[in-house]
C-alpha cells in the first residue's frame, strides 16, 4: 500500500472504505435497456418550445431556492393530497439521503425487504448506520410479513423502506402488508413509488392517513430521468425537519424550468406511458413462450426473468455483444441468481432483444 492510500485508508471510516462504488456501464452504442428509462424523446415541437422555455433561464442566479409553482404542478398531477407537503430533491437518491442524515446516529437500524433497491443499503452504510435486509419469498418475492414483523420488533428499525413497486422484481407488495408494518413500525415508513406511472397502485392518497407514513416518487421512470428531480410527500411534521437538511439549491433552474414545462405536457408523458404498458405485455408475453424461461409479472417499466436452463451472465455478455445491454442481476445471488432484468424500450427495441434472445437459448 502506498503512503497515500495509508493516508486514506486511516482517515475514512471503515465502512466508507469497505463500499463498492455504484457502478454504471458506458452505453454508448448500445440499445440501452438497462435503467428503466422512457426511450421515447419529445416531439420537434414540443423540443422548439421547451427551448424557448429555457431562454428565459438566469443562469448568473442562484435558483428559486423554494420552486413553489413546481410544488403545485407536482401536488396536481400526481394527486398528492390537499395538506400534505412536498420536500423536493436532486433525484429520490437524494431524498433517501436526507431522510437517513435526518436519524443518523449511533445504534441506528435501517430496514428494508430485500432484494430491493440498492441505494438504500448503500446510503444507510455510507453514513454508518445498521442496515437490515429482510428476505422476501423466494416463490414469488412477496413481502413475508411474518419475518417483516419479527425483523421490526426485534431491530426497531428509525425507517422502513418499501419500495412499491418493488425493483428489481417488478411486483407490487400487498397493500393489507403495508398497512399491517405501518401499524407495527416504530419509526417512519418510506413507501417509494418511483414506478407509479406504470403500477396503477399507490399510497399517495393515504398519505395523511398514517403518522409515520411519507410516499417518494420521482420524475425519473416516467420519463425525466436526465432532470434528477424526485420529491417526498407528507405531513409537515416530517417534511419541515428534512426540509432543514436539504442543501438550500439542490433543484438547477434548468431542472425547474424543464420540469414546471413537462408537467404542463403531462398529456404527451402520458401517452408515452400507455405506449409502454401496451409493450410491457407484448414483451411479457414473448419472453413468456421462450422454453426455460421464468417471467415474473411486472407493474413497472421493466421485467425480471429467470433463466432455468442457461447462464444469466453469459447470456448477457452475449445480448451485450449483439448490441444489447440488460441488467445482470447474477451477481446479487440468492434469489436473484440467473436473473436478467430488461427494461420496456421503443416497439422496435423490445423486438430486436427478443429476436436476439430467441437466436441464444436455441
Ligand atoms: C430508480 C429508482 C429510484 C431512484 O430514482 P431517482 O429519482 O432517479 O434518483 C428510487 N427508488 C427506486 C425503487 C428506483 O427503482
Amino acid at each position: 500500500m502506498s503512503g497515500l492510500d495509508n493516508k486514506v485508508g486511516k482517515l475514512l471510516r471503515p465502512e466508507v472504505l469497505a463500499l463498492s462504488a455504484y457502478h454504471v456501464p458506458d452505453a454508448k452504442g448500445y440499445i440501452k435497456l438497462d435503467a428503466m428509462e422512457n426511450p421515447y424523446s419529445w416531439p420537434e415541437d414540443m423540443v422548439a418550445e421547451w427551448l424557448e422555455r429555457l431562454r428565459g433561464a438566469e443562469p448568473n442566479r442562484y435558483p428559486d431556492p423554494a420552486c413553489a409553482d413546481l410544488k403545485a404542478g407536482l401536488c396536481q398531477a400526481n394527486g398528492v393530497p390537499a395538506g400534505a407537503e412536498l420536500l423536493l430533491g436532486n433525484g429520490s437518491d437524494e431524498i433517501i439521503q436526507i431522510i437517513l442524515m435526518a436519524v443518523a446516529g449511533p445504534e441506528v437500524t435501517i430496514l428494508a425487504p430485500e432484494p430491493t433497491f440498492v441505494m438504500y443499503r448503500q446510503i444507510a452504510v455510507s453514513l454508518g448506520l445498521r442496515f437490515v435486509g429482510v428476505p422476501l419469498r423466494e416463490a414469488d418475492f412477496g413481502l413475508d410479513l411474518d419475518a417483516m414483523l419479527a425483523a421490526i420488533a426485534t431491530h426497531r428499525p428509525a425507517v422502513v423502506f418499501l419500495a412499491y413497486p418493488n425493483n428489481p422484481t417488478g411486483n407490487l407488495f400487498e397493500a393489507a402488508d403495508i398497512e399491517r408494518i405501518l401499524a407495527a413500525a416504530p419509526g417512519l415508513v418510506v413507501v417509494d413509488e418511483a414506478y407509479a406511472p406504470y403500477a396503477d397502485a399507490s399510497f399517495m392518497p393515504r398519505v395523511l392517513e398514517f403518522d409515520n407514513l411519507v410516499v417518494m416518487r420521482t420524475l425519473s421512470k416516467l420519463g425525466l430521468a436526465g432532470l434528477r428531480l424526485g420529491f417526498l410527500a407528507g405531513a409537515g411534521a416530517w417534511i419541515g425537519q428534512f426540509d432543514k437538511i436539504r442543501l438550500p439549491y439542490n433543484i438547477n433552474v434548468l431542472t425547474r424550468i424543464s420540469a414546471e414545462f413537462a408537467l404542463e405536457k403531462l398529456p404527451v408523458l402520458d401517452g408515452q406511458v400507455r405506449c409502454l404498458l401496451r409493450d410491457r405485455a407484448v414483451l411479457a408475453a414473448s419472453l413468456a413462450q421462450f422454453d426455460g424461461i421464468r417471467v415474473y409479472d411486472s407493474r413497472a417499466n421493466f421485467i425480471l426473468f429467470k433463466l432455468l436452463k442457461h447462464d444469466a451472465p453469459q447470456i448477457f455478455q452475449a445480448l451485450k455483444a449483439a448490441g444489447i445491454l440488460v441488467k445482470n442481476l447474477h451477481p446479487a445471488g440468492g434469489p436473484l441468481a440467473q436473473c436478467l432484468r430488461v427494461t420496456v424500450g421503443t416497439p422496435e427495441e423490445n423486438q430486436r432483444f427478443v429476436e436476439v434472445l430467441r437466436a441464444l437459448l436455441g
